[in-house]
């Protein structure tokens, strides 16, 4: 048997594919149209889960061509493109929510979205690489042209693949590939290398019940290269965070030139005890962000230095703050010439201030000019101004001014969130807000009174109350008060608020908001939470790994939204 198995494996030989590191999925065709699509790994089925699936454009609602079985399950890798990843993630930085370590992760986030209009967003992609008929037959022969096959069906196909007569050249192609994966638009881990011929799929079989036997992958090591450390610099970010990072001689890692890597904070470089003047091995894998992993202390001359955070902000020169508990160091100075780019456009950011047309390059050119300081300059700006300056036509001067001056109404849960201060993103933004009432009854709150509001603790009140004690800080509100700018939260009692009578119930987690926060804000707004599923119930607001309640939910009827939709409903109405 397996002397005829060489043989014939010989004729069709053997295929190489590149690994796609995603999140695998399969998509049930009946008479050529999608009805149910499933997460692979962790059996995730359902109708939310194929409502995402639809949204992904590579993914056909009807095949096109012909041939296919009538009843077929399709294989695939969800993936988010680097572009994509680097967008979501710049997105989530801005909204303070914590940013997706690599696409993979971020593409598995997608897909467990409640709202498919956010996976939508999200712009994911798949390509298809295999196919189970579940009634009838699919007519390829080979392993290459059932993707042929499935590109005819409409499928995105990825298409680096390469046939080879024997195992011996399919591997040689290795080292080639190695050098191209880098420089996808995707994020690839590996190469597999095929049977071609399909019928021997079954006969070659699968060990331990998982890795079949006609498939070989290889997983590439992410690369390591060893260089010079030759100093540790500080990026101030814009809520002042100090980020050390290490400026290296630079050096080629998987076909990219790296000159900088992270360091994360002052414990972990005193934790891998990594000196200025270091040899470093340097981690780089797909488009995350290049790591020092260890000095090589054998290599030590005795003229390395040990990294001191500064005292002072290297931007600004303020006194920097460390919070007990927490790693990193801070500069309290909102005006600090090293947080005002990233914070000018935080502060017209969608769910800020929303001034369209105020993007990272207009706020770099009114900062170069010096037309403005800081965010309460943009409230004295003039068409005028703005003309005097390169690229700025009078219609879009105009449009930036008007848009300005709109933002002038936005409530103070709006402006709290966009003045960036740390530990505040839009939820505590709103639960301040609506506690207050106004801007100077939270300033003038003390931190026991903060402490009381339910999921506003410790370190957000610490810092909430440190914000405002920052004379600086209390001067550029004063100025934004002086420019008109809305320093409250339009009322929304108890008896008039968007969910007044209505009964809310929490499952599983929610993406961004705790428990008691979700809780809070839908009291603060008038509704009703209660611990249990009943047909009086008007939502239930379900996160991940939502159990039993979500089930109840489905079986009487009752609506289910997500979290987006629950802080939508949250909003006062404008
Ligand atoms: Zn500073």
């Amino acid at each position: 048997r397996n002397a005829r198995i060489v043989t014939e494996v010989k004729t069709a030989g053997y295929i190489t594919e590149i690994k796609i590191d995603g999140a695998a999925v399969s998509l049930t065709y009946e008479q050529g149209r999608l009805t149910t699509g499933a997460t692979r790994g962790n059996g995730v089925i359902g109708e939310a889960i194929t409502a995402n699936l639809r949204t992904i454009a590579d993914v056909p609602l009807a095949l096109t061509g012909d041939g296919w079985p009538a009843v077929m399950e399709v294989r695939g890798e969800v993936y988010m493109p680097y572009e994509a990843f680097k967008r979501v993630n710049a997105d989530r930085e801005r909204d303070g929510d914590p940013i997706y370590a690599n696409p993979r992760n971020a593409a598995a986030g997608a897909l467990r979205q409640l709202d498919p209009s956010i996976t939508r967003r999200r712009r994911l992609r798949m390509f298809a690489f295999a196919v189970e008929a579940v009634e009838g037959h699919v007519s390829a022969k080979t392993h290459a042209d059932l993707l042929d096959l499935l590109g005819r069906w409409g499928f995105q196909v990825e298409s680096h693949r390469r046939r080879f007569g024997t195992l011996a050249d399919a591997q040689a192609t290795i080292p080639e590939l190695e050098t191209l994966i880098p420089q996808l638009p995707f994020q690839a881990d590996g190469v597999v290398i095929k049977v071609n011929q399909i019928a021997l799929h079954a006969e070659l079989g699968v060990v331990g019940g998982r890795e079949p036997r006609w498939a070989l992958a290889r997983k590439f090591a992410p690369e390591v290269a060893v260089t010079r450390l030759n100093d540790i610099l500080i990026n101030v970010g814009r809520t002042g965070a100090l980020n050390p990072y290490a400026v290296l001689e630079p050096v080629e890692i998987s076909g990219v030139t790296v000159r900088a890597a992270t360091l994360h904070n002052e414990d972990l470089i005193a934790q891998k005890d990594i000196r200025i003047g270091d040899w470093v091995e340097v981690i780089r894998a797909g488009e995350v962000i290049p790591q020092v992993v260890r000095p090589l202390v054998d290599r030590r001359d005795g003229g390395e230095r040990e990294f001191r955070m500064p005292a002072r902000c290297p931007a600004c020169d303020t006194a920097v703050e460390r919070i007990a508990d927490e790693a990193m160091r801070y500069c309290p100075n909102a005006s600090c010439t090293g947080r005002i780019l990233e914070s000018v456009v935080h502060f017209a950011s969608r769910d800020a201030l929303d001034i369209r047309g105020l993007g990272y390059e207009r706020a770099r050119q009114l900062l170069d000019t010096r037309t403005i300081v800081d965010v309460a300059d943009l409230y004295t700006l003039t068409i005028a101004q703005l003309t005097a300056l390169e690229r700025f036509a009078e219609q879009s001067a105009g449009q930036l001014v008007a848009a300005i001056d709109e933002s002038r109404r936005r409530p103070l849960s709006s402006l709290l969130f966009g003045l960036g201060i740390r530990h505040v993103g839009k939820t505590v933004a709103l639960l301040l807000s609506r506690r207050f009432g106004s801007m100077e009854s939270l300033m003038g709150a003390d931190l026991d009174t903060i402490n009381t509001i339910p999921g506003v603790g410790g370190a957000i009140a610490e810092a909430v109350v440190a914000f405002f004690h920052e004379t600086r800080n209390r001067a550029l509100v004063r100025r934004l008060q002086d420019a008109g700018v809305s320093m409250v939260e339009p009322r929304t009692t108890a008896a008039g608020g968007t969910l007044a009578g209505k009964t809310y119930v929490l499952t599983g987690t929610l993406p961004t908001l705790s428990r008691s926060q979700a809780g809070e804000l839908i009291e603060q707004a008038g509704g009703h939470l209660a611990g249990s599923v009943s047909k009086r119930t008007d939502a239930v607001v379900a996160g991940a790994d939502a159990g039993g309640k979500l089930e109840k939910a489905r079986a009487l009827g009752v609506e289910v939204i997500d979290e987006a939709e629950l802080l939508r409903r949250l909003r006062p109405a404008s």
